[in-house]
């Protein structure tokens, strides 16, 4: 195949939702793109699975809560409607052994954990107030919350065991990564740009709270149908050549010159490409502190969402594992019933080097323990392993260890002469999250318009 050779005014290096909305902007603004997607299909992370019927589950990204302003309103304009995530019915905690039963997001098991982790949890939501969302490092206490993990944090701040296995089962569920990974101001830094802690854990009123009807890549596809042409799959690029004036893309089958470049993947993955001249030490080094975190979402199918009849929501949370949260993850019309579980951290990396028989059988044993006889045999069951995945290795997104945000965080969103840097990772609202990379897209286009003007 001879290698194609184009000439447009922006080249975006991703059809995730993050490249995909900065192209759509500087179409908008009348400006020539090309879009270059290493992978067959758009989406990145999200990514749907029929499931028969003409029905889908979601093996990538899902939800969307009350305050995600910007994937709500890009899907309305899509055409794209939500319907609420089931939560009727009693959650349930596999707590040491035992099955409790109780509402709301938090687990009634004995009031001094309680009392432990509510008083916490309000000491996080004080504490990440005071992180400035485009500058964590100039928080007041910056050096000394990034010099500490969640971990050494929560030992010395809660009393009670229980807290303690609450905490981390939270900080696996919302950062795919166990507390003794990631820096406290990491975590105060994610919880002010999420709101607070219950908008990042919580169904309703949080982050879970909503799903997309015919799921949440479609609003990857429909952006994408609407570039046309200007999107080009199974296009890695390789090697970014850059000067004053100007970029060079070189992808397989094709090179792309252009008047700036937006990198829209994860840092993990930007610390991949060839870059000439190479970047300056902090930007490569920043990309070399911002691991992804690991998960496996697992889905099993059964005729109905039998756990309903027993008056269970479906959400559960296991601190014996491996799966530590669960969720009701059926199609609207509760047909056919599907039972959604999450491998994080540990349990991901552990499990994710298992035979997929093997884990399939340890995923579906805990549903079982947790639900019944009747959720033994599953129909179906689908997964997604995303460490695995050359062209994501690790999800959710990213976070920080120790010392990433203090001594590297001011070289995350700054251009490098005509390259700029967008995706989830990247944003100031709702970090990590489908709408933090549109904010990371619609940032991104906007200094790129900005300097194209001005050349
Ligand atoms: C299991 C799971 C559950 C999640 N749950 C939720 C949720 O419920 N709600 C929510 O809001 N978010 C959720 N997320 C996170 C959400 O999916 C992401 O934040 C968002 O989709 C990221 O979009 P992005 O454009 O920044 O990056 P990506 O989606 O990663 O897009 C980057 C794109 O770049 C491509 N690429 C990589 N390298 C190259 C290269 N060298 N050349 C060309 N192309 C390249 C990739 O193939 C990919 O298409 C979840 C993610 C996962 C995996």
């Amino acid at each position: 195949m001879s290698a194609r050779r184009s000439t447009v005014d922006a080249a975006v290096v991703g059809a995730g939702l993050g490249g995909l909305v900065a192209a759509r902007e500087l179409r908008r603004a009348g400006r020539s793109v090309a879009v270059l997607e290493a992978r067959d299909r758009v989406g990145g992370r999200l990514l749907n699975a029929e499931i028969g019927d003409g029905k889908v589950v979601e093996v990538g990204g899902q939800w969307a809560g009350p305050t995600q302003k910007r994937v709500l309103a890009l899907a309305r304009e899509l055409g794209i409607e939500t319907f609420p995530t089931h939560t009727a019915g009693e959650n349930v905690i596999e707590w040491r052994s035992r099955l409790v039963r109780s509402r709301g997001s938090i687990p009634r098991i004995n009031d001094a954990v309680l009392l432990d982790v509510a008083q916490a949890q309000a000491r996080i939501d004080r504490m990440a107030r005071q992180v400035p969302l485009d500058a964590p490092w100039l928080a007041p206490k910056a050096e000394r919350w990034d010099g500490q993990t969640v971990e050494s944090w929560l030992r010395r701040n809660v009393a009670t065991a229980g807290a303690l296995d609450l905490f981390r089962i939270g900080v696996e569920a919302v950062w795919a990564a166990d507390a003794a990974d990631v820096s406290l101001l990491h975590l105060l830094f994610y919880t002010h740009s999420a709101g607070s802690f219950d908008d990042l854990i919580g169904t309703e009123g949080g982050a879970q709270q909503d799903r997309f009807v015919g799921g949440s890549q479609l609003i990857a596809l429909k952006l994408a149908e609407d570039l046309g042409g200007d999107v080009k799959l199974e296009s890695p690029v390789r090697r970014i050549e850059h000067t004053d004036s100007g970029v060079r893309l070189v992808a397989d089958g094709g090179e792309f010159e252009a008047g700036a470049a937006i990198v829209a993947i994860p840092p993990a993955l930007c610390g991949r490409l060839v870059y000439d001249p190479p970047l300056p030490a902090i930007r490569d080094q920043l990309t070399q502190r911002m691991p992804q975190g690991t998960v496996i979402k697992c889905m099993a199918l059964y005729e109905r969402p039998f756990w309903r009849d027993a008056g269970l929501s479906g959400q559960a949370t296991s601190t014996e594992g491996p799966v530590k949260v669960m969720f009701d993850n059926s199609p609207p019309d509760g047909s056919p019933g599907v039972m959604l579980g999450f491998l994080e951290g540990r349990q991901a990396r552990e499990l994710g080097e298992w035979d997929p028989e093997a884990r399939r059988n340890a995923v579906v044993d805990c549903f079982r323990r947790i639900f019944g006889p009747g959720a033994a045999k599953p129909l179906d069951y689908v997964e997604r392993v995303w460490a695995q995945e050359e062209w994501t290795r690790g999800c959710y997104g990213c976070y920080m260890p120790p010392g990433g945000w203090v001594s590297y965080g001011r070289a995350l969103r700054a251009p490098i002469g005509r390259i700029h840097w967008a995706g989830a990772e990247s944003a100031t609202v709702w970090n990590g999250y489908m709408d933090g990379a549109i904010q990371s897209g619609e940032r991104a286009a906007a200094e790129v318009l900005d300097e194209l003007d001005g050349s």
